[in-house]
């Protein structure tokens, strides 16, 4: 029994000590909160006051306000952190920290149980293949980068997503930045690049002299805006840039609305970079994310849906494309005897034994979108009934891998409630997350420009609707659409830990503090 609410562990100073002996009982966590009509905090008690008291004679009959007056309780405020908590467990030799609000009321209780059981945002999960691959590359002494294992990798990825060529590298990151150059970018260029992302999305633009232009999400997928699209394709030709690539996230394990887009790209001649660092594993209409554009990313860092620890790949269906990535990931070599250079090239190549990680690995990606998308589903059956919390859509057409799973607050305090959630969920020892800050949002990119999905001042639906409709009402938002999507989503957005490797009891915790939480959120935001 993990977690209660408080209201059960609070009993009023005219309870019995026999009362209280039962509810200790019956709730097992080895305090009570003796609170007044109020509900501020008067004192704990625990078995051995209880204990204490009966051996000093006092009858069970008698009420909790004739126990011997306890010190103040050891207590800390809603702003209290985790560490806080912990130091003060340490010092005070106490397992149990009451939470009390300004007024003094009990809000909240930490154990130290819960300090020691750490649920992650999502971390590695290997499967039964990993060890004897690497041990294979041991024997074979192809430690060396590069080696059978890689080309299988390659091979085996491109296979799965449907594309005829994959180069791994040693990050998404640098697949991202091999990516933009072999697409030409190069100083003074523009790029467009959707905003609502991890910032290797857009840094590899920069590093290569060219400036990025931030595209707005929509409000239903959160990925990519079609019609924010064409207003800056639009916006640009007028002033005759054509932009050299277009960086085209997928979300959260969730392809972006490829429909729209792709055929857009295409009118204005902007080759799309797809960035399926998020969302190996998912389909969009039927087919596999990161085939859609002209060249894709994935990553295989420690948090993705599988890992090598660190790697990437870049893959497309342009086989010179390819060879000259492997070529640009090793040195740019040219074939020669001694060692020839021309071009400018990187040392980007994955190695072999990370590749052997990687095979196994591949080998179980679809128990593992199984296995998020349970997850999402047990949050969404268990938080479903929250106001004003609005789940990332999966609109039809759509297979999300839910590789995190992630909701919207919302209303004016939505930024104010998310905070305090966050809070809470780091002070039982939850690791969430607030939803990427947008790109046009950071300093690093302070004065790039920005193409909203709706124009400013007009707070009405969309006048047009370049996305299919139907599916996930769930997912759609209920009031006005804010014309900076992506800054919304933000201000108010949580990623829940979505880890394939999370126990029933993990979820099954995290879904009673977020409930908890937020109802605590909501107490403290008014
Ligand atoms: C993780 C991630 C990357 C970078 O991948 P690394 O392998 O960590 O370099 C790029 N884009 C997005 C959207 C990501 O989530």
């Amino acid at each position: 029994m993990p977690h209660l609410p408080l209201a059960q562990l609070c009993l009023p100073p005219t309870a019995t000590l026999h009362d209280a002996l039962a509810r200790l009982d019956a709730t097992a966590q080895g305090i009570l909160l003796v609170t007044d009509d109020q509900g501020r905090l008067l004192r704990t008690v625990t078995d051995g006051d209880l204990r204490r008291a009966a051996l000093a004679g006092t009858p069970s009959t008698a009420p909790l306000s004739a126990l011997p007056t306890a010190h103040a309780p050891h207590t800390v405020s809603l702003q209290a952190s985790q560490r806080d908590v912990l130091a003060l467990m340490d010092v005070q030799r106490i397992d149990h920290v009451p939470v009390v609000d300004a007024g003094g009321r009990a809000v909240d209780l930490v154990t130290r149980r819960e300090l020691s059981q750490r649920v992650y945002l999502s971390s590695p999960h290997l499967g039964d293949d990993e060890v004897a691959l690497v041990q294979e590359a041991f024997t074979s002494n192809w430690i060396a980068p590069l080696g059978p294992h890689v080309d299988a990798f390659e091979r085996e990825l491109a296979a799965r997503v449907g594309v005829q060529h994959a180069a791994a590298t040693s990050s998404g990151t640098a697949a991202l930045h091999l990516g933009l150059r072999l697409l030409g970018v190069g100083p003074g260029d523009v790029v467009l690049c959707s905003s609502l992302t991890f910032v290797a999305s857009a840094n590899p633009i920069r590093q290569l002299g060219a400036t990025p232009v931030f595209i707005d999400s929509e409000p239903q997928s959160w990925n990519l805006s079609p019609q924010a699209l064409a207003a800056a394709l639009e916006a640009l030709r007028a002033e005759g840039i054509t932009p050299k690539a277009a960086v085209v996230v997928n979300l959260y394990g969730q392809s972006a609305e490829m429909d729209a887009i792709a055929p857009l790209l295409e009118r204005f001649g902007v080759p799309m970079l797809e960035d399926a660092a998020e969302s190996l594993g998912a389909t969009y209409r039927g087919r596999p994310s990161g085939s859609f554009g002209k060249l894709a990313v994935f990553s295989f860092n420690g948090n993705k849906i599988i890992t090598t620890s660190g790697g990437g790949m870049l893959v497309g269906n342009d086989a010179a494309l390819i060879e000259h990535a492997r070529k640009l990931s090793t040195q740019a070599r040219e074939p020669a005897r001694h060692y020839e250079h021309i071009e400018d090239g990187y040392n980007y190549r994955l190695s072999n034994v990370l590749a052997g990680i990687g095979r196994g690995q591949l080998r179980v990606l679809d128990h593992r979108v199984q296995s998020r998308r349970e997850v999402f589903a047990q949050y969404r059956d268990a938080l479903g009934a929250v106001p004003g919390l609005r789940w990332m859509a999966e609109p039809e057409g759509h297979r999300s891998t839910r590789w995190l799973s992630a909701f919207v607050l919302e209303g004016d305090d939505a930024q104010a409630r998310r905070d305090a959630l966050l809070d809470f969920l780091e002070r039982h020892n939850v690791e969430a997350r607030p939803v990427w800050k947008p790109m046009h949002l950071q300093p690093l990119y302070a004065g790039c420009r920005y193409f909203a999905h709706a124009a400013q001042g007009n707070d009405g639906p969309p006048q047009v609707s370049l996305t299919p409709s139907g599916g996930g009402s769930a997912g759609r938002p209920s009031g006005p659409i804010p014309h900076d999507v992506s800054r919304a989503l933000f201000e108010g957005g949580v990623c829940l830990p979505s880890g394939s490797n999370m126990s029933a009891a993990q979820r099954a915790r995290v879904c009673e503090l977020v409930t908890r939480g937020l109802g605590l959120a909501v107490r403290s935001a008014a």
